[in-house]
């Protein structure tokens, strides 16, 4: 009975920790004077690890904007910028990879053992929760905003509806697309063997979208939004 209503406590206080991320945005994300809800969080920590996978890297830049920015150097900013915030809320994250020349780089590189490789750290990783950070591209430049894709089981599209939601509320109210499953030939979504979304933060074949994307503080804004939908989704779900 007490465990109880020790769970649904810190399940509170977790969420006031993810609400507080959402408002916080910016300059003052850093601020040490904001460590939220240690406690809380450690106990999250104790029952689940982020994953964050920056698509794509070294040989595979994946999709290329008109100026030559590489979706592989935006995911991976993005999920650095994620994993420098989720470190600061104590909160226990693996990275697939934390620069351009890991794995990909290889000469005998092939992007499904990449993909496998990505999967199998998941697979591997006690009670994972995968977040894979990409961007969009489409052959004309009016398609615009953030787009989540979640895995095949019901735990994944609660989390990918989740931060779907939180991304628009936060950043992109004029967003009119909805989460959705990810395809079956998407090797990683389908393979992860874990509560996994993948984000496609926005279009580098649109202008404004790019600009945003490339923004340093935009980046940040993300990586605060999925961190928030992160604690957000454990709070619900793990406690
Ligand atoms: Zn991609």
């Amino acid at each position: 009975m007490e465990e109880t209503v020790d769970k649904a406590f810190l399940r509170q206080r977790i969420l006031a920790a993810a609400a507080a991320l959402a408002m916080l945005f910016g300059a003052v994300w850093f601020a040490g004077a904001m460590a939220p809800e240690t406690e809380a969080v450690t106990l999250l920590c104790e029952t689940s690890c982020l994953v964050i996978d920056p698509g794509h890297g070294g040989l595979d830049g994946g999709a290329i904007a008109y100026n030559g920015v590489k979706e592989s150097d935006l995911n991976l900013d993005i999920g650095m910028k994620l994993r420098d915030l989720a470190a600061f809320y104590g909160v226990e994250t693996r990275m697939t990879r934390q620069d351009d020349t890991a794995r990909t780089t290889a000469e005998d590189y092939s992007e499904h053992e990449d993909l496998e490789y990505r999967a199998k750290l998941a697979g591997e990783t006690d009670n994972a929760v995968l977040i894979s950070i990409h961007q969009n591209t489409f052959p004309t430049s009016q398609p615009s905003g953030a787009q989540v894709l979640y895995g095949p089981d019901s735990e994944s599209r609660k989390l990918g509806e989740l931060t779907h939601r939180n991304l628009i509320q936060a950043l992109q109210p004029e967003n009119r697309r909805v989460a959705a499953p990810a395809p079956k030939e998407l090797y990683l979504t389908a393979h992860a063997g874990c509560p996994v979304i993948l984000v496609e933060c926005g279009f580098l074949s649109n202008l404004s979208d790019l600009q945003l994307l490339c923004d340093a503080q935009y980046q940040r804004s993300l990586a605060v939004v999925l961190l928030a939908s992160y604690l957000q989704y454990g709070a619900e779900t793990i406690l």
